[in-house]
């Protein structure tokens, strides 16, 4: 079944306060686009497309020739759907990335395509919330502590059978996800969960960046 990838880095990255858009910003001296690309590659991933910001795709695109960079929409689902309608008709299985979790490892990609391979409709990388979570309202008030066994924080990518996610954003309401995941769910379908890393981590500020350096540098350490 062929594969493809959605890279989204069409973001500015503002809360990173970097002078250039959060892809480009390096992680062990390589931009966070070219670590996301990169995986998808090793892992076997056919068609890569990226998304970029319009006055950046020229340059993104030159760092990552396997890949093809197209300018990205509003938000992050404008961006996902752009590319959606420009894959490939034979392809049956699409990943959607963030290049801000560029450093999630070649096995969780592996795991979330193995999952669709065997048959879900869409599959994500999770992990297990350590920090107690509650519910707040309006004023701050706490309405409920939440029960922290059944939660998971999630990431990227996440796996669909193409003519799944295709269908959760044509039929999507237009209200703003923070995940394709929740398109799907949206539909009524069942999403699985596989296990995530700590590689795969967002990084959206300042001090993200310096834990996603560390976090690198012990796995180069540990593999040298
Ligand atoms: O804004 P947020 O951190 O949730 O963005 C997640 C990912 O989506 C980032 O990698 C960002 O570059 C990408 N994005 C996009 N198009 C947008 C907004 C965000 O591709 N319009």
């Amino acid at each position: 079944m062929r594969l493809a990838a959605i890279v989204a880095a069409a973001g500015r990255g503002n809360r990173l306060g970097a002078a250039v858009p959060k892809a480009l910003v390096p992680v062990a001296g390589t931009p966070l686009v070219v670590h996301a690309v990169r995986a998808m590659h090793e892992a076997g991933v056919h068609v890569i497309l990226v998304t970029a910001p319009t006055d950046y795709v020229d340059e993104i695109q030159a760092l990552v020739p396997e890949a093809r960079v197209m300018g990205g929409g509003v938000l992050r689902q404008d961006s996902v759907a752009l590319a959606l309608a420009s894959l490939p008709a034979d392809v049956e299985i699409v990943l959607v990335h963030d290049a801000a979790r560029g450093l999630a490892p070649v096995s969780v990609v592996a795991s979330v395509v193995g999952a669709i391979r065997a048959g879900a409709d869409a599959a994500i990388p999770v992990l297990p919330v350590t920090d107690t979570v509650k519910q707040v309202d309006g004023d701050g008030n706490v309405v409920r502590t939440l029960d922290r066994t059944s939660l998971r924080a999630v990431q990227t990518p996440q796996g669909f059978k193409r003519s799944v996610l295709q269908r959760a954003h044509d039929e999507a309401t237009g209200e703003e996800v923070t995940d394709d995941a929740a398109m799907v769910e949206a539909l009524g379908l069942v999403v699985a969960t596989v296990p995530g890393a700590s590689l795969a981590m967002k990084v959206t500020t300042a001090a993200d960046l310096a834990v996603a350096e560390s976090l690198l540098a012990g796995e180069v350490h540990h593999v040298g």
